[in-house]
């Protein structure tokens, strides 16, 4: 399940459903979102997590204190979902036939390797061929990019990634990388929401406004 900022509490330019503890929103607000979004699941959220741009992923057997820093949660527990938040960077959902992740995924990331992470964090528990679904994140012709971090990479993940603003800057294509990690990582099932963030006012967008709050996947197995 994808969130956007509709359904929520928090009001200014964390309106509504901002998800995230870090960015300077009112806590009882926040807390009353993640009340809200685990609802909708039906599932406890094993951990909201707090990212790194790192390429740790945890493997969760049990509900967690908040604010753990990792950029992955892996579980096979039909009672748990897992989270992964954004607001550019992309939340993206992996799962098999018996195990299910989260993974947050920015440009570091990407770059890092985080995305076969995700996937081998899958297949360490779970069976069957993994499938993903890439959740809002911002575009290529959106993503203005230094070329010194672009080069970066695209030594690492490939020319795919390499893109141009609509003004004709150099631009870093995030979807696109993903999209060809998955494959690289053997992963054959994908699906994009192709929604840009920084053109959706329905998402937060840290390109766009700055102080601002974190839409999540939150990702669940089959009813217990
Ligand atoms: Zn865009």
């Amino acid at each position: 399940m994808f969130t956007d900022r509709r359904g929520g509490v928090s009001t200014g330019p964390f309106a509504s459903l901002n998800l995230a503890t870090h960015v300077g929103d009112d806590g009882d607000a926040v807390a009353e979102n993640r009340r809200r979004a685990e609802a909708r699941t039906g599932r406890v959220v094993a951990l909201w997590p707090r990212h790194v741009h790192g390429t740790d992923v945890l493997t969760v057997t049990r509900a967690l204190p908040a604010g753990r820093e990792v950029d992955g949660c892996v579980t096979a527990d039909p009672a748990l979902a897992v989270v992964a938040l954004g607001a550019d960077c992309a939340p993206v959902a992996l799962g098999d036939d018996a195990a299910w992740a989260a993974i947050h995924v920015g440009w570091r990331g990407l770059r890092d390797g985080i995305v076969a992470a995700g996937v081998a964090a899958v297949r360490a528990v779970g069976r069957g061929a993994v499938r993903a679904a890439i959740g809002p994140c911002i575009c290529g012709r959106c993503y203005e990019f230094g070329p010194a971090d672009l080069d970066a990479v695209v030594a690492a993940v490939g020319p795919v990634v390499a893109s141009r603003t609509t003004t004709g800057a150099h631009a870093l294509d995030l979807p696109a990388g993903i999209r060809s990690e998955l494959r690289r990582a053997g992963v054959e099932s994908v699906q994009d929401l192709g929604v840009c963030t920084s053109e959706s006012v329905a998402h937060y967008s840290f390109r766009r406004e700055g102080r601002t709050g974190r839409q999540v996947v939150l990702v669940a197995g089959p009813t217990p």
